[in-house]
């Protein structure tokens, strides 16, 4: 094999390995456009000052999920990171029922079966 062949592929190779870490940053920013737009849409008005709140803060969204509980049950759980302590939450977002902390530290909201949670 000619050098000249040699350096085209090395050459090739890493265009290949630079355009894949661009596509790879384009997905996981069209993710992330993805989940904001999900939260804020399905996010329920009782539960919204303190996605806000977390938002604020510096939280970031890391999933948005329906979790099916039984049958005809599915709820929507929006995780988000670092961690954070509901009841502080609670208290800062000026939340009242139907939301509720629970004994898991999440946030959720019992009317129309949305949670927030932390996760590290
Ligand atoms: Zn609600």
């Amino acid at each position: 094999m000619s050098e000249t062949w040699l350096i085209v592929k090395y050459l090739l190779i890493a265009a290949t390995a630079v355009t894949m870490i661009f596509v790879l940053r384009a997905r996981r920013r069209q993710h992330g456009e993805w989940l904001k737009q999900t939260a804020e849409m399905e996010v329920c008005e009782h539960l919204r000052p303190a996605l806000s709140e977390l938002m604020h803060r510096g939280h970031s969204l890391r999933r948005a999920e329906l979790v099916r509980l039984s049958e005809e049950d599915l709820t929507l759980e929006i995780h988000v990171s670092p961690g954070f302590d509901a009841q502080e939450v609670y208290a800062a977002a000026k939340l009242e029922p139907p939301a509720l902390v629970s004994e898991r530290n999440v946030l959720y909201c019992k009317e129309c079966w949305r949670e927030i949670q932390g996760q590290d």
